[in-house]
């Protein structure tokens, strides 16, 4: 038995695999994959009028919200964002977090004028800076922040209590549709799929019309004009049309799981249960203040490097792969995305628990 515990591309879940093997020679008995047809066929079209469906479903989404379905990952609207929203008002805001937040804020720079109006950077992205500390943002295009920061493992415990003044952008590519969200508090959130909703290669934009209807800035390619992708269909280049499709079949899995309030509640007893071992134990710890701990990355480190090595080696025997931390972190990084059961988190605690025993 293999427990994938990789930050993403990350598992999908054993039936959404099934699903896929089974039709990949002969999808809906045209002969041919969904790889070999036409985007512009009524199979495919009625595909993605479904997958929508079920995104609007699970999300609750009302009908002034659009969903994109885009090529060029997150950092893709890294640019995208201030290129759509930002042309008329030049300034933007932005409050970092991690290593995303931060990635975010740059790109922005090349295209407004950012004001960072809160950043955890000075002690070391381990804490979610209090909102009465955050610098004016009201004179801003937007406001954007990380819901969970993939690297450093922390995330924030609710949606920013920010008003309605400024409309609030989220990138939420390493938590969407882990827990229920409550859309209305945003103008627009964005993911890539590789970690909770699919593989590489889709990236989801929801965004409400008021915002849509900002004239974006001319030098705006087409493909990440959000208007002219809407008026398209989000085709108006040739769709990433399998990443669209395991998607597909990623909100139909979570459907049958109960959708996001039973996702959510699995997903938090999966990160709880591994920090009280953690914190219990000594011999593993986690730098990150609890009230942030993130439940999609838990981090951890052991006492030196060498054992943090020994741990990746024989873990990776036991059958735990993806266990090692980003390369600017160094340590333990366990991803428990949607797909990861909780008895795979039981069985990373069972050996986390030999592990310690031996070289504690
Ligand atoms: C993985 C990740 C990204 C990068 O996504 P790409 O699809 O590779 O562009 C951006 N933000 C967060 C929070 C992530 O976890």
């Amino acid at each position: 038995m293999i427990y994938n515990f990789s930050p993403g591309p990350a598992m999908l879940p054993p039936e959404v695999l099934k699903k896929a093997h089974a039709e990949f020679f002969n999808w809906r008995g045209l002969g041919a994959s969904i790889m070999e047809v036409s985007h512009r066929g009524t199979d495919f079209i009625q595909l993605i009028d479904e997958i929508e469906q079920d995104c609007r479903d699970l999300l609750n989404l009302p009908s002034h919200y659009r969903v994109l379905f885009l090529s060029g990952g997150a950092r893709g609207q890294f640019a995208a964002i201030p290129l759509n929203l930002a042309a008329e008002n030049r300034q933007t805001a932005y409050v970092v977090t991690g290593m995303w937040g931060k990635t975010a804020s740059e790109e922005a720079k090349r295209y407004s004028a950012v004001k960072v109006v809160a950043s955890n950077e000075h002690n070391h992205y381990t804490s979610i800076p209090p909102l009465e500390e955050w610098e004016d943002y009201r004179q801003a295009a937007y406001l954007h922040y990380t819901e969970n920061e993939t690297v450093q493992g922390i995330e924030f415990p609710q949606t920013p209590q920010v008003g309605e003044e400024v409309p609030l952008i989220c990138d939420m590519s390493s938590s969407i549709m882990s827990r229920p969200l409550d859309i209305t508090r945003f103008g627009l959130v964005y993911a890539g799929t590789q970690k909770n909703l699919g593989i590489a290669g889709l990236t989801i934009v929801i965004v409400r019309d008021d915002l849509v209807a900002r004239s974006a800035q001319a030098i705006t390619p087409s493909i990440f004009n959000y208007a002219l992708q809407i008026k398209n269909h989000s085709m108006y280049n040739t769709p990433p049309v399998f990443p669209w499709y395991i998607t597909g079949l990623m909100f139909k899995w979570l459907k049958e799981q109960g959708g996001l309030v039973a996702i959510g509640a699995r997903n938090q007893r999966k990160a709880a249960k591994l920090y009280q071992y953690i914190d219990q134990n000594g011999f593993y710890q986690n730098p990150v203040q609890l009230a942030a701990r993130s439940r999609m990355n838990v981090i951890f480190y052991l006492p030196d490097a060498e054992i943090e090595k020994l741990f990746i080696s024989q873990s990776q025997a036991a059958g735990f792969i993806g266990l090692k931390g980003h390369s600017s972190q160094g340590g333990i990084r366990v991803s428990l995305y949607n797909a990861m059961t909780e008895a795979g988190v039981d069985a990373l605690i069972g050996f986390m628990r030999e592990f310690a025993k031996q070289y504690g």
